[in-house]
């Protein structure tokens, strides 16, 4: 009933009264309920919803006027705060947790009338590739369920993508909103880095950390954007900037368009997605966008330089969980010391477990100018080459991923493999850009993949309505 359907026609509908939002909401839960084997949601908010809907059905009766997304169904990533709802990013250490505020994104969602159906599974603290790091269990992937969605956001990408809600709301740390999107075949979407405050979303690493959008329609993502964005005095890394402008029209303009041989060429992509992202450039030069091969010598210390800075940034943020203040106590104790150590090691899970040692080996005294100081020294050159590829051009467009959804199963006992496929998704919060997977399907691949364009710093507008004219 809702597939495909985008947030205007769905307004129109409500408008009219071909439907009521009671009716909207009954149709999202029954497909809630109808996809629970492939453990989406860790908790649905389903009175709540039936209830805020039938008080802004009311609103449409009498004729009052309502915020801009009405009619607009939402889950949230279970690593974001919404008063006095559990948050856990999906780990022990938070079992039982409840949010004593709600984030400034959120709280924004809901100003604007969109109701929150549930929060979704995901890889624990946002940690993974692949939503098999959970202390929930696994999120399958909705087209083939013998597969992973992807993640962090896993669920937040199936929850769209089998229409249990019209968008989903993710974080992307190194690729966690584009990476699932691309594994499922919709658009993921990461604003540039400050573009929407952080004020509520559980920290992993702070200097790359985004909240994203993930949804089957551009103008869709674009509406959500502009509600979340702006500056927040929570948050001092937010922009100080007006929210991007609703895209609604293609812009027939011509751009001019950078890709990298060595990303097409390198060895562990898929020769079917590069043949696909091919294909995708030469139908932008049919458009008349003018597409360039560029150098970038920086591609191998790409992933290096992202694990080195965000465990580092994680082991940081990480050490509040001490048993103490919050979350998980471990029950036989003998002094302090014990407390934090048993509440840890039962708490965290083995991924999280793993990034808190390197991130505490990269900072040590011993090794900090070895790896810590040298990865910030790379962030540098990367920002100074990519300052220079966007004073030149408009875009740069590469795959999301090196393949499709692996199957299940398939990464875990390999960590440094799962690390070395988020090569094309880093980059972007390396530098702090805007950043899109698109979906594609093609004929010989079984399930889809996803084409990334980014863009300068704050030039969202641009990148999605180049993405609304494809
Ligand atoms: N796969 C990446 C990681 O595990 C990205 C995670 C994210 O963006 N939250 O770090």
């Amino acid at each position: 009933m809702n597939q495909g359907r985008s947030l205007s026609d769905i307004q129109k509908s409500l408008r009219n009264g071909q439907q009521t939002i009671s009716e909207l909401v009954e149709s999202y839960l029954k497909r809630i309920e109808e996809t629970t084997d492939l453990n989406i949601y860790i908790e649905v908010y389903k009175e709540e919803a039936k209830a805020l809907a039938a008080s802004l059905d009311q609103k449409i009766q009498k004729g009052e006027s309502l915020g801009p997304l009405f009619g607009a169904v939402i889950s949230i990533k279970d690593v974001l705060c919404y008063k006095d709802h559990k948050v856990s990013a999906a780990s022990k250490m938070l079992a039982g947790f409840t949010s004593q505020f709600t984030g400034t994104a959120i709280q924004r969602l809901l100003d604007a009338d969109a109701i929150i159906i549930g929060r979704t599974n995901c890889d624990e603290f946002a940690m993974g590739s692949t939503n098999e790091n959970s202390a929930y269990g696994p999120t399958l992937n909705g087209l083939d369920s013998e597969r992973v969605p992807g993640g962090s956001s896993g669920a937040a990408a199936v929850s769209v993508e089998r229409d249990t809600c019209l968008i989903g709301i993710g974080s992307d740390t190194g690729g966690s909103v584009r990476q699932p999107a691309a594994f499922c075949g919709i658009y993921g979407f990461k604003p540039s880095y400050g573009r929407i405050s952080r004020y509520g979303l559980i920290a992993y690493g702070s200097s790359f950390d985004q909240i994203g959008v993930l949804a089957k329609g551009i103008e869709d993502i674009s509406r959500v954007l502009n509600i979340m964005s702006g500056e927040d005095p929570m948050d001092a890394t937010s922009l100080n900037m007006d929210p991007p402008e609703i895209v609604k029209h293609p812009v027939d303009q011509q751009y001019k368009i950078a890709y990298i041989p060595e990303v097409l060429d390198h060895p562990g992509l898929n020769p079917d997605i590069r043949k696909g992202t091919m294909s995708f450039i030469e139908g932008l030069r049919d458009r008349n966008h003018e597409c360039t091969p560029i150098s970038f010598e920086l591609l191998p210390y790409l992933v290096p330089a992202y694990y080195v800075l965000t465990t580092a940034e994680a082991s940081s943020n990480l050490s509040r969980y001490d048993g103490i203040r919050y979350g998980h106590q471990a029950k036989d104790f003998e002094q302090l010391e014990d407390l934090y150590e048993r509440s840890r090691s039962e708490g965290f899970g083995a991924e999280v477990k793993r990034r808190i040692m390197m991130g505490t080996f990269v900072l040590s005294v011993g090794y900090f100018d070895a790896y810590f100081t040298k990865a910030q020294q790379v962030r540098t050159l990367i920002i100074d080459r990519m300052k220079e590829i966007f004073a030149e051009y408009d875009f740069l467009i590469m795959p999301t991923t090196t393949d499709i959804a692996w199957k299940r199963g398939e990464m875990s006992g390999d960590p440094v493999s799962m690390y070395l496929s988020d090569i094309y998704t880093v980059l972007a919060n390396l530098g702090g850009y805007p950043a899109i997977s698109i979906p594609q399907q093609n004929e010989q691949l079984i399930l889809p993949f996803g084409v990334q364009i980014m863009s300068d710093l704050y030039d969202e507008r641009k990148l999605l309505s180049l993405c609304l004219s494809l």
